[in-house]
């Protein structure tokens, strides 16, 4: 019998994943499938980046980079960091990693140990409660209430802290829900924070620069207060469609950087040398690329919050930031995995359950507005279909 590590037992799942998987089989064996269920941005990713990696093939820059990524590439992170949230950020705190993922990864594993607590939001990316469950902390979430408009809440974060957390995990805009945590929230977290400064805080901000409706997006990098105990996530995938070229990076305190750098050593070494290139072109290139799926987005959100609501027994806020809508399914009578799941395999419509982002997810479905218009309406109308003719 082999034996694997108890962490292994314990360690969860993206079902996003499963949903593509199985959408991509169905599609395969000649079902027509719309899916909305993976969280990636559908455009190519612009030619100016694409052109940049290639070159870096081509002028034979393709050989091991430093652990922690090329010099430029780090020096225009900290710049490009410093513009946005005025933090003053030295590239020597910059890692560049194989996708924004990584760096929770290596954040939990920093932290988490039996005997600490953790705290996350849930509804909220799968990946953080997999990680504290697999270090053997106590993963303590931190619900994220529609009432809020999907925005965490201070004071309900900072109650949750005890003598044990070592770590706080934040999300805006945010995955599922694409809410936007505002401005008053944050200060006041950030205020209470004074109280626990043994408490590390993780921001995951990789939808940074996908908001609507004039929404703000409030960096924890712009309070130089909690500098030394912030670990600030983000990267391209999102921001520049460029998920597939595994792309990411974090700002950490300068006395973890060092434990990350050698953290890459051990596992994967550097990123992929001709993606860095391309991630170097994509911040110092022309950002009307960014703008430009920005408002596309925009527009498909302006249809299928409507539509969603127009469907019986549907309800959905309007996300403010992200790709994502969140709507709330209670009043179809059906709770959400097995609705997720009819809706593809009945309907041909991919979606993901709520419960797959935690406890607080049931009652809910996530819609990734990641596909044309087009294919957003027709899937609206095969979901009220479906529910017309199941619901009767
Ligand atoms: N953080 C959140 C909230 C996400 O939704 C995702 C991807 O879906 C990631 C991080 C991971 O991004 P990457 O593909 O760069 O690893």
């Amino acid at each position: 019998m082999l034996k694997t590590t108890p962490g292994f037992d314990r360690i969860g799942d993206e079902n996003a994943f499963a949903v593509l998987a199985r959408a991509e089989a169905l599609s395969a064996s000649g079902r027509d499938i719309i899916n909305l269920g993976i969280g990636q941005p559908d455009f190519r990713t612009p030619d100016h980046i694409v052109e940049a990696a290639v070159k870096a093939l081509r002028d034979g820059r393709h050989g091991y980079t430093a652990a922690t990524g090329i010099l430029p590439l780090r020096e225009a992170v900290a710049a490009d960091v410093h513009a946005r949230t005025k933090a003053d950020v030295s590239p020597d705190r910059v890692v560049i990693v194989p996708g924004g993922k990584v760096t929770m990864h290596m954040a939990i594993l920093m932290f988490g140990e039996p005997g600490a607590d953790i705290l996350y939001p849930d509804p909220g990316f799968p990946i953080y409660r997999s990680m504290i469950d697999f270090t053997g902390a106590r993963a303590v979430p931190v619900p994220i209430r529609e009432e809020n408009g999907f925005a965490f809440s201070a004071e309900e974060t900072l109650d949750l802290i005890t003598p044990e957390t070592r770590l706080v995990i934040l999300n805006s805009p945010a995955n599922p829900t694409g809410g936007v945590t505002p401005r008053g929230e944050i200060e006041k977290l950030v205020e209470g924070l004074a109280r626990f400064p043994d408490v590390a805080v993780l921001s995951d901000e990789i939808y940074g620069r996908m908001l609507y409706d004039g929404a703000e997006h409030v960096s924890l990098a712009s309070f130089p207060e909690i500098a030394d105990r912030l670990i600030l996530l983000d990267g391209w995938s999102k921001t520049y469609a460029m998920t597939g070229w595994r792309l990411g990076y974090a700002v950490w305190p300068r006395r973890l950087a060092d434990l990350a750098r050698k953290f890459a050593v051990n596992s994967y070494s550097c990123v992929n040398a001709p993606a860095q290139y391309a991630g170097l072109a994509a911040l110092t290139g022309p950002q009307a690329c960014v703008a430009d799926m920005v408002a596309e987005f925009d527009r498909r959100r302006r249809a299928i919050v409507p539509a969603l609501n127009s469907l019986p027994g549907v309800t959905s806020v309007t996300p403010a930031g992200a790709f994502y809508a969140f709507p709330n399914v209670t009043g179809t009578g059906w709770k959400a995995k097995p609705l997720a799941t009819a809706l593809l395999e009945d309907a041909g419509v991919a979606t993901v359950g709520g419960p797959d982002f935690g406890i607080f997810g049931e009652g809910y479905l996530r819609l990734s507005y990641a596909n044309s218009l087009d294919n957003i309406l027709a899937a609206i109308e095969r979901i009220r279909g479906f529910l017309e003719r199941r619901n009767g």
